[in-house]
């Protein structure tokens, strides 16, 4: 029971790093009614409400740890003021603070690095909050660069999976199909534990599963989806189908190779062509039909890709 502790930290001199990090991490919103305390001993004083109506754990431990310390005060004759319940918890100052920036209605702080961000995502799992985890991600969505990238999902996939956040895993998983999956390749590449050698076979599977997808689906795109007139293209060296060659060879190695469905690759293939046989009419495609191309295969693609979420969204379902 004491007033002081409602106070903010006396600030003195910064004489550390230490004292600075303190400063940065003060949270004092008014109406403070207990203390949370971070494994690395940063105490932030919060109106229990907040905390209580955004996670169903935090609601139970605060609970508990209030009705030990009645005990503790039995002793205390007078009611007020209100003693401060300090809430352990095993979060670093730096994770609980960007929490806290979402919990309460001021300006969310993500951290800056994505193993801090899938931290934060996992804290916020692991407490239940569902609508602060929206809020996370929602805040991340609106990220730039994106948060996850080629350049960033392998290392998002690999944390996400060790996390247990089942959508940012699938979410990367989808944006490891732009790159070729090679993986001996990535053997050499990543710190090799039994665990990572599970999450790289869910992963390997996944592209397997992609590619079996779209093996399936391409004779009805090539029947079905594939437009008028791109089949009406003249070409001369052309399939049974009378579809250029080329442009059905560039279809099918998608479905072997998914990262080759990219604009670049299918401008590489076209110029290929071009060069192979001189003078083609291909040489001059209408700009609309290229697009109308494009949106048909990112059809295609993408069809395959959400039958095969759907399928492991079942399956995510049944085994939990
Ligand atoms: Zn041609």
């Amino acid at each position: 029971m004491s007033t002081d502790i409602i106070d903010p930290p006396v600030s003195e001199p910064p004489a550390s790093a230490e004292v600075t990090s303190e400063e940065t991490l003060h949270f004092d919103f008014p109406g403070s009614d207990i203390v949370l305390r971070s494994s690395d001993s940063h105490k932030f004083h919060v109106p229990k409400l907040y905390i209580v109506n955004s996670s169903p754990v935090l609601r139970e431990l605060i609970q508990t740890v209030s009705e030990t310390s009645d005990v503790a005060n039995n002793e205390e004759p007078e009611p007020l003021p209100v003693v401060e319940v300090t809430v352990e918890l095993p979060e670093s100052g730096a994770t609980l603070h960007s929490l806290l920036t979402l919990i309460f209605p001021i300006v969310p702080i993500l951290p800056s690095t994505s193993d801090e961000i899938l931290e934060l995502l996992a804290v916020a799992q692991k407490y239940q909050m569902d609508s602060i985890l929206d809020h996370i991600r929602g805040t991340i969505a609106r990220q730039h660069p994106p948060f996850i990238r080629p350049e960033t999902a392998f290392h998002v996939y690999f944390l996400a999976q060790k996390q247990g956040l089942h959508q940012e895993a699938v979410q990367a998983a989808r944006v490891t199909l732009r790159l070729p999956m090679v993986i001996e390749d990535m053997r050499d590449k990543l710190e090799f534990s039994e665990m990572t050698g599970a999450y790289l076979y869910e992963l390997w599977k996944y592209h397997e599963r992609i590619r079996t997808g779209l093996k399936s689906d391409l004779p009805m795109f090539r029947d079905f989806d594939l437009p008028m007139s791109v089949k009406n293209l003249i070409c001369r060296a052309r399939t049974d189908n009378s579809v250029p060659r080329w442009i059905d060879d560039y279809i099918e190695s998608i479905t072997g190779a998914p990262h080759l469905f990219d604009l670049v690759e299918f401008e590489d293939a076209w110029a290929r062509h071009i060069k192979e046989i001189r003078k083609c009419p291909c040489i001059d495609i209408p700009s609309q039909l290229r697009r109308d191309f494009w949106g048909a295969l990112t059809a295609f693609v993408d069809g395959a890709i959400e039958r095969v979420r759907e399928a492991a969204l079942t399956r995510h379902h049944r085994d939990n």
